[in-house]
């Protein structure tokens, strides 16, 4: 009983109904805002279903549809301007208009396209990513990082003799290779899979213990994107890596989302080393990319001039937009430095969101790592997708509140920054956030 008389229940039906209402308003508000994206999405689910042809750009009550992107910010069909934090899902790390990229597709293009042989940006594009890489030796590319994924399991298990695959629960490596808890996606590559607990090492490696012999590979990532923004603990890393080492199990990590903590990856900064790393998102420069890539002996099976090589084929995997613009932004844009600064902008940012939801006393946390974060409505330590406990109505409130103060992110909380983000962005997402917080106080009191 509180003291007022009224019970727990009372309390959190009524904090129910305001979110309730809340909700409501800012969805009303959202609809009048945004006439021309309205009419579009109707006009496309005429002909596509649900109006989307990619399940993630999909939100309630419905997408806004964008114009034009500059920098770091974006226009949409009903002329507002928004500060791009969504970041497209972290492939767009070089912001919507920078000139060494758009410098480079105009060449790669006025040059000529589907050339249908090897152009003279691939080699320059796998010399940068076995430079940076510490896993890489030889690296091959596709047309995204699901392709990757794909390849690296194939790669893995023609190399091991062996079949199965370990991943996390709640892992995503892409639409076909996706493992929500409880749960099995039927869109999924029929491998022989077995889960393990992210962060958990006693339970990792009870499981890696009863698959031992027929393991061909551990396939994790070192940050949880898509999982909710969830660093590995560096032990964790080390307990997998040593685990595998010891028997003949590779371990592959999946950087399609992680690569830009540094110039290096995420592997450079935990300081762990796998055997396979996987790419995508940016390093195409913003045209669509994958890449996998090892050791010279894993990947040496794929060598064309061998009597019997595995055949890896891909019409578009050299395409001279991704090489080209992946080439420059490369060697000319995403520096050592500035991967760095990036890094830290993301945790200054992070930090003072943090410091927001505690000073407005909101049941309400940021996770992630540099540039990849994540918005979380609850208090709880997150460890592990286990740990997630968020109120899709309050994430919704927020990031439908945040689009009308002129921020996008995707609606579940994720969060990337780009490159051309400045200081004054950051603080004005900050600024909004801490009023967004205010004008709902009661509704994400801890
Ligand atoms: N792996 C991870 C960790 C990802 O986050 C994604 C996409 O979000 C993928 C793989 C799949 O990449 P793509 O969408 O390019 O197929």
């Amino acid at each position: 009983m509180a003291d007022d008389g009224m019970t727990l229940n009372d309390i959190s039906g009524r904090s129910d109904n305001r979110l309730k209402a809340a909700l409501a308003d800012v969805t009303d508000r959202f609809i009048a805002a945004n006439p021309n994206s309205h009419e579009r999405a109707q006009k496309a689910a005429a002909v596509m279903p649900g109006g989307n042809t990619r399940t993630v750009l999909h939100y309630e009550p419905f997408p806004v549809a964008m114009v034009k992107g500059e920098g770091a910010y974006l226009i949409d069909m009903d002329g507002h301007r928004y500060t791009d934090f969504l970041g497209e899902y972290s492939a767009g790390l070089y912001g919507h208009s920078n000139e060494i990229i758009k410098n480079a597709l105009k060449e790669a293009i006025d040059a000529g396209v589907v050339l249908g042989a090897p152009n003279r940006w691939e080699g320059l594009l796998a010399e940068q990513v076995c430079n940076r890489f510490a896993s890489i030796d030889k690296v091959r590319f596709t047309n995204s990082g699901t392709e990757a994924n794909l390849m690296a399991i194939g790669a893995a298990r023609a190399f091991t003799g062996k079949d199965r695959i370990m991943v996390m629960e709640s892992g995503y490596h892409g639409g076909v290779l996706y493992f929500p808890s409880g749960g099995v996606s039927a869109l999924n590559a029929p491998f022989d899979i077995a889960r393990a607990p992210f962060n958990d090492i006693e339970g990792s490696l009870a499981i890696l213990k009863a698959n031992r012999s027929e393991l061909a590979a551990v396939l994790v990532e070192p940050l949880m994107g898509a999982g909710g923004s969830i660093p590995a603990r560096r032990a964790y890393l080390d307990a997998l890596r040593q685990f595998t080492r010891e028997h003949g199990i590779l371990l592959i990590f999946d950087e399609v989302m992680t690569s830009r903590s540094a110039s290096g990856g995420l592997q450079q900064r935990m300081g762990v080393t796998p055997d396979m790393t996987t790419l995508g998102k940016y390093i195409g420069g913003g045209a669509s990319f994958g890449a996998f890539g090892g050791s010279e002996a894993v990947m040496g099976q794929f060598d064309p001039g061998l009597g019997n090589p595995l055949r890896h084929a891909g019409t578009f995997n050299n395409n001279v937009m991704s090489m080209a613009a992946g080439y420059a932004g490369l060697s000319q844009v995403f520096t050592a430095e500035r991967a760095d600064e990036l890094f830290d902008r993301g945790e200054r940012l992070k930090a003072d969101l943090n410091d927001c939801c505690a000073k407005h006393g909101a049941a309400v946390q940021m996770t992630g790592s540099g540039s990849v974060l994540g918005i979380h409505t609850s208090t709880n330590e997150i460890l592990s997708p286990k740990d997630l406990n968020d109120s899709p109505d309050k994430l919704k409130l927020i990031h439908l509140e945040m689009m009308m103060r002129g921020f996008t992110y995707a609606q579940r909380g994720y969060i990337s920054l780009c490159l051309p983000m400045t200081d004054g962005d950051c603080q004005g997402f900050v600024d909004a956030f801490a009023d967004v917080l205010s004008t709902h106080g009661d509704i994400f009191a801890a």
